[in-house]
């Protein structure tokens, strides 16, 4: 399986560890970071990111989807992304995952 790196420190984060944070105010999404969850061993959340979505829910399709619902709900009322490489950096790690996931239980069909 492909691993999750953190955004903030650069080590891996187990699914359950890791958080999705970014910044929503009244027009605008930003600052979308993947990064360990704070707990005693870890610091890596964004302060400033007022918004956030375990790693462990968006790892399940249905979680996926409801992030990407959420995304396209609110480019329907008028918000815009700012700084569009987090995101996509984010998506990238996601599509990573999901892909793999798809291909996995393609085989144990077989
Ligand atoms: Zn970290």
């Amino acid at each position: 399986m492909s691993r999750f790196i953190c955004d903030v420190c650069g080590e891996e984060i187990f699914v359950h560890e890791g958080i999705l944070t970014w910044t929503r105010d009244n027009e605008t999404l930003s600052n979308f970071t993947l990064s360990h969850k704070n707990s005693p061993e870890n610091r890596c959340q964004p302060e400033a990111n007022n918004r956030f979505k375990d790693l462990y829910t968006l790892t399940m399709i249905t979680g996926y989807l409801d992030f990407i619902k959420y995304l396209i709900e609110r480019w329907e009322n008028g918000f815009t992304l700012k700084d569009a490489d987090s995101l996509e950096r984010v998506l990238q790690q996601l599509n990573m995952h999901m892909n793999e996931k798809v291909i996995m239980l393609t085989e144990e069909e077989d």
